[in-house]
């Protein structure tokens, strides 16, 4: 049975319908894998995308009782600069930034998929997410891509390890601009990794933004945003992640950031890196400490049921895909 959803807000008056956009012709991205899992209360789509060049990379559409919106996630490149020991992109090397049209096909993409699966588009809830394969902040073509995608009256999230670029820098004050004008929220969400400077910045292998720099961008994002979200800083943790609340209090404080504590689902590339999946105990532990400290912590930043039983990590979809047409799935 195709699933239902909740009652939701339909777009603004004015906006463009997302049955609408479906309907103009998806002509820069394709796929020929699709897979979904679990159900209404706790499901999602993931699909490997493949654009000019035979590029692959990896869009998913998550839903269920514990979201309060449906999210559609997208990918802004093509491999990625960054070399996460726990992402399942592992070492390939970086190919390209996404186009802007390759960007906003993969929303089309994502929602056609989804209506033809039962979902009321118009009338459910919708976050574009850019957090699937690449690091957004590094593709000048993402800002373009968001305001381009504000047709839909749709929340918006970005992913991103803030490299210590400039490129990085300019978007980021560009989307700080574009969330300032939006009706809908945006929210930038950091991958800190840990709360050691020293183990981000091993973990992540490249050139990253310094605790410093974060807090700079962050009073800049508040200051053009008072009404807006604060930045949420995520933790995936692993059993051996250094987390503690007292080394992030004074430069990150919780007057700027959220925090987002996440269990580390086990990926094939994280477990060749030696991460171990961390108790229930020590994350509770920890998202109680900075709890006492001021932080907002939210517990839906939890995988799902869904996505720990299927291993439903960023990237493990896009490399199932692989494998199975390369021979070795
Ligand atoms: S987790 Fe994201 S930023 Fe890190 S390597 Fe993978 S795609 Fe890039």
């Amino acid at each position: 049975m195709p699933p239902t959803n909740r009652a939701a807000p339909g777009c603004a008056a004015g906006r463009l319908r997302a049955t609408e956009f479906t309907k103009i012709p998806i002509r820069h991205v394709r796929t020929d894998f699709v897979q979904w899992f679990g159900d209404r209360h706790d499901g999602a789509m993931e699909t490997a995308v493949t654009a000019k060049g035979g590029v692959v990379v990896e869009a998913g559409y998550y839903f269920g009782d514990d979201k309060g919106k449906n999210i559609v996630d997208v990918s802004s490149q093509a491999g990625c600069p960054n070399k996460c020991v726990f992402c399942d992109l592992g070492k390939e090397k970086f190919v390209r930034n996404l186009t802007k049209e390759e960007i906003i096909d993969q929303v089309r993409l994502v929602l056609l998929l989804a209506g033809g699966y039962g979902f009321d588009l118009d009338n459910t809830k919708h976050k574009i997410d850019f957090g699937k394969t690449g690091e957004p902040l590094l593709n000048g073509a993402i800002v373009p891509a968001v305001e381009k995608l504000a047709e839909l009256s749709f929340s918006y999230k970005l992913c991103t390890t803030f490299p210590d670029s400039r490129m990085a820098y300019e978007n980021f004050r560009a989307l700080a601009r574009f969330a300032s004008r939006h009706s809908e929220p945006f929210q930038p969400q950091i991958s800190l990794v840990s709360t050691s400077e020293a183990y981000r910045r091993r973990v992540i292998g490249t050139n990253i933004a310094s605790f410093d720099q974060l807090r700079a961008s962050a009073e800049q994002w508040a200051n053009q945003n008072p009404e807006g979200r604060r930045i949420n800083l995520s933790i995936i943790l692993s059993e051996d992640t250094p987390c503690d609340v007292r080394d992030v209090y004074g430069t990150l404080p919780p007057e700027l950031f959220n925090m987002r504590i996440r269990k580390y689902v086990a990926t094939a590339h994280g477990r060749q890196n030696g991460l171990h999946t961390a108790d229930d105990a020590r994350i509770r532990r920890i998202q109680e400490s900075f709890r006492e400290k001021g932080y907002s912590v939210r517990d839906e930043a939890m995988p799902t049921a869904v996505e720990l039983r299927f291993g439903l990590a960023s990237n493990v979809t896009r490399r199932r895909y692989i494998g199975m047409i390369d021979g070795k799935g």
